[in-house]
């Protein structure tokens, strides 16, 4: 993958040097902008680079390897908090009609939906990804196709009259992958729509709407099954990935951010400064000097020393006291 990156841009810079070498009178002449252009340029390479990257080998965080041999073969572990950006979607299919949910059925497991499509209807690639399996399986799928995804999905489009790409073709949204059809264990043509995480079968009615043909909401955010046991754990670790997406996106974000850095410097110093003054507590009914040292967060030899009284020290009500 680096040296594909290190032959791309060494190919962009003796691109750039040739092309130099052959206009150098309208280099000087157009010099005032020259400056603006090579920066955009190299903006726009550098972002192609990182997504072709990604697209030569998407999702590389989750999956070790990269394997064409079925929809199984899938080395990683389902991560337990994974946020799906699911932005970049494409309907697969114009079809509304949802014939089978996601679920127990007929005493297996359903592990996908099937929406209604005709025979010969066009089949969409959900998100741009490089495609893993094209497959014929007569007594499950018919022709197959899976694609993995740059957000970390996998899906899978079933009973397919027939495939329209290849093994590790590089797919963008909404290119036709296929055609609509009943092939394989199938009765009436559908498409069986699956939608994985690492092997894990995610309901795809909770990422994608048919009936209104939208995605459910922007990101998708996989919670592993222990979640409901470590609600607080999962939820720090949800905010942790959601600071993840959050630092990534003012990296990229071009803004100027000193001027709020500085702003929470300033809020937390005056925080620090006010913590070290001490605070007036006046003393209610029922207090004791250990009552009011444990709500001021200090000991009772702190709280007598600064207030210059004994352990022993007899307090009444409304008297006040340092803290
Ligand atoms: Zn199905």
């Amino acid at each position: 993958m680096t040296i594909s990156i290190i032959k791309k841009t060494l190919g962009f810079v003796l691109l750039s040097m040739s092309s130099l070498q052959l206009s150098a009178q309208d280099i000087i002449a157009h010099q005032a902008t020259s400056d603006r252009q090579m920066k955009d340029i190299s903006t726009i390479k550098a972002h192609k680079i990182l997504n072709n990257a990604n697209l030569n080998n998407p999702s590389a965080d989750i999956y070790s390897s990269w394997d064409n041999s079925s929809k199984h073969s899938v080395s990683g572990a389902v991560p337990s908090n994974f946020k799906i950006d699911l932005r970049g979607f494409c309907m697969p299919t114009p079809s509304r009609v949802v014939t089978s949910k996601f679920g127990y059925r007929w005493h297996r497991q359903h592990q996908g939906l099937d929406i209604k499509v005709y025979v010969g209807d066009t089949i969409r690639a959900a998100f741009d990804g490089k495609i893993r399996v094209v497959k014929y399986d007569a007594n499950g799928y018919g022709n197959y196709v899976v694609i993995r995804h740059t957000n970390g999905l996998e899906t899978l489009y079933g009973h397919l009259h027939k495939h329209l790409v290849s093994p590790d073709q590089i797919v963008k949204a909404g290119q036709p992958i296929g055609l609509g059809g009943n092939t394989g264990r199938s009765t009436g043509s559908h498409l069986h729509f699956e939608t994985l995480l690492a092997g894990k079968a995610i309901d795809p009615a909770l990422l994608f709407d048919f009936p209104n043909q939208d995605i459910v909401n922007d990101y998708y955010i996989y919670r592993g099954e222990r979640i409901q046991k470590e609600a607080r754990t999962s939820t720090s670790a949800l905010a942790s990935v959601a600071n993840e997406q959050n630092n990534l996106e003012s990296a990229l974000a071009t803004a100027d951010k000193k001027p709020a850095t500085n702003s929470r410097r300033n809020t937390a110093s005056r925080k620090v400064a006010q913590s070290k003054k001490s605070k007036t507590y006046q003393v209610k009914k029922g207090d004791t000097l250990y009552s009011i040292a444990k709500r001021n967060g200090m000991s009772v030899k702190d709280l007598c020393k600064k207030n210059g009284i004994k352990q022993t020290a007899k307090i009444r009500a409304g008297q006040k006291l340092k803290c």
